[in-house]
């Protein structure tokens, strides 16, 4: 993935908002990688649960919000149990989902599934891949 680091990035108001969001202190993270290495699901993510607060401190919105990564966290909450800073990675990954569902921009569109899909899909698969724990 190529990155473009710019200071107008790393000020932009949308690192502000994934703080205020998520109660969490970005900057407290040194990249340890303790949240990545207990993540059960990492292995289907694009970007690492550590990457993921990396790329919040520098302020890579577009390829935050674009990411697979937000929708496949489960929710599990290891990362944070694991984090020796006490950072809560997974309050973080919400964030990211608030801000895309706030803009109504939904992972997935059930209009958008077959009458097949429909019925073979478990629906708590499909509330939990759209929703989380995202109010
Ligand atoms: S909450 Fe998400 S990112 Fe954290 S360990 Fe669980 S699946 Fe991974
Ligand atoms: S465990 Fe905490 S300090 Fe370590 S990389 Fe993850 S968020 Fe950063």
């Amino acid at each position: 993935m190529r990155i473009n680091l710019s200071r107008k990035k790393i000020r932009d108001s949308f690192v502000d908002k994934v703080q205020e969001l998520s109660g969490q202190n970005l900057l407290a993270c040194y990249q340890c990688g303790k949240c990545s290495a207990g993540c059960p699901a990492v292995m289907d993510m694009d970007i690492l649960p550590n990457q993921i607060i990396r790329f919040a401190q520098l302020g890579f919105k577009d390829e935050l919000l674009a990411s697979k990564a937000i929708w496949i966290c489960a929710s599990c909450l290891t990362c944070n149990a694991r984090c020796p800073k006490g950072i809560n990675i997974a309050e973080v990954i919400e964030a990211l989902r608030q801000i895309l569902l706030r803009n109504r921009e939904d992972h997935l569109k059930v209009e958008n599934l077959s009458d097949k899909e429909k019925e073979d899909i478990p629906p708590i698969a499909l509330i939990c891949s759209m929703r989380k724990f995202t109010s």
